[in-house]
């Protein structure tokens, strides 16, 4: 298991590179989420590589980069039970060098749900995700649906700026209470990953409600904000019932795929979790 730390010792180990690259972008603090990209990879790929750097471009200044979990020597430890052939690992002055000024901007998904929430987000990661395909140059990267809106962004930028790369999404791997594990996941007290499992506690019941043939938006939702709302420490940001595709908000009468999405603070935690609902396979 390689480590480099630079782009042009990167470039010069890739060069020696045959065969299917698989990616793994991520921002480190791993958790059993990242470790099931990883095994996508190693199942789909002949090599695989993984990043760990936190960037700071996807962060506001009022949230959390500085107390952002850090545990390298226990991510490192943890990638030893796969196969990686390259953990890349810069810093923030490799990365974004003085007078570094382009941004990648994705303009129509990225407005949406949590785009509303944080504006400067998602042009954050479409700038390094841009930048790490262009470093990495993989055949395939794996992604997260825990980030479904993060994907469709990431599928839309492969496919606007011609990326010769398939993304591959995998799905969200949970605790055992049900939350979706999450780097910020370490952020909660014991007492708190049980009062945040209701999250996923409300989709479920959510997604409950439709398999039984509640088409109507508005009651889903309001089934999911009541038993969020039911827990007093729990604050809601947005809950969604939108378009699977275009992410455009459904009033009404549901009669597409959906993506059903929530973003709730856990006092100063912020936790995402969402599940796609198939209209046309349950007709
Ligand atoms: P991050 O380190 O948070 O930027 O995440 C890196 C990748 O891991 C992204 O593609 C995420 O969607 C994915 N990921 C994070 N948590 C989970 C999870 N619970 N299940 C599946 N994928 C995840």
């Amino acid at each position: 298991m390689k480590t480099i730390s630079t782009i042009q010792k990167f470039r010069k180990w890739r060069k020696g590179i045959t065969g299917s690259i698989g990616f793994v972008p991520t921002m480190g603090a791993l958790h059993e989420g990242h470790l099931a990209l990883v095994a996508e990879s190693n199942k789909t790929c002949k090599n695989t590589v993984v990043s760990i750097y936190l960037n700071p471009a996807q962060f506001a200044q009022c949230e959390d980069l500085t107390t952002y979990p850090k545990t390298i020597e226990a991510d490192l430890e943890k990638l030893t039970n796969f196969r990686v052939d390259c953990i890349f690992l810069p810093n923030d002055s490799e990365m974004y060098p003085d007078g570094f000024s382009t941004r990648i901007q994705e303009n129509n998904l990225s407005c949406l749900l949590e785009g509303k929430s944080r504006p400067e987000f998602f042009s954050g990661v479409t700038t390094i995700v841009a930048k790490l395909f262009n470093i990495v140059e993989p055949t395939h990267a794996f992604f997260g649906e825990k980030d479904a809106q993060q994907l469709r962004i990431v599928q839309k930028l492969v496919k606007d700026l011609n990326y010769p790369i398939h993304i591959i999404s995998c799905p969200i791997i949970r605790e055992e209470n049900g939350l979706a594990r999450s780097s910020r996941n370490d952020y909660l007290t014991e007492a708190e990953h049980k009062i945040a499992s209701n999250i996923n506690k409300a989709l479920q019941n959510g997604k409950k409600l439709l398999i039984s043939g509640e088409h109507n938006s508005q009651i889903i939702k309001d089934e999911i904000t009541q038993i969020i709302g039911a827990e007093k420490l729990l604050r809601i940001d947005y809950i969604s019932v939108a378009d699977s595709h275009t992410l455009v908000e459904i009033s009404g009468k549901i009669e597409q795929d959906i993506l059903v999405s929530v973003a709730v603070y856990l006092k100063d935690t912020r936790l995402i979790d969402n599940f796609s609902y198939s209209i046309s396979s349950s007709r």
